[in-house]
């Protein structure tokens, strides 16, 4: 999709810095992170946001939570624990409609959000 920030990260047209890839999922590092650890994780096909996935997507919202986990591991911040959000529209503070997955961890997370 033309002039979506997400897609041409994971087109490589915007720097980043990638930690993982494959042919349907990018990960990378938030650029303002909110803990130690803070990686988003995309498809790499365009899809807005939660009301825009259909029954097809299933398989790669299956890889991007298993990424997910990898990732935890490799960080080393799977038995300490880390959450797995994605934010939808205004009141949640969405501010890319590229659906994005946030991996924040490395301390104590309180709950419920600010
Ligand atoms: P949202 O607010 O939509 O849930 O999350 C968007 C996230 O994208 C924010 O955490 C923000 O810091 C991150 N972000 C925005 N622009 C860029 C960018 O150009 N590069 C990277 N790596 N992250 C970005
Ligand atoms: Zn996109």
């Amino acid at each position: 999709m033309e002039n979506c920030l997400f897609c041409k990260i994971a087109a490589g047209q915007i720097p980043s810095k990638i930690v993982y890839q494959d042919e349907d999922v990018v990960a990378f590092e938030d650029i303002n992170p909110q803990a130690p650890h803070h990686v988003l994780i995309i498809p790499r096909r365009h899809i807005a946001s939660i009301p825009d996935l259909t029954l097809e997507d299933g398989p790669v919202l299956a890889r991007i939570f298993m990424t997910a986990a990898k990732l935890a591991h490799d960080m080393g911040i799977d038995e300490s624990g880390y959450r797995f959000v994605t934010n939808v529209g205004p009141d949640a503070g969405q501010s890319v409609f590229h659906l994005h997955f946030h991996l924040l961890g490395g301390r104590r997370l309180g709950w419920s959000p600010g």
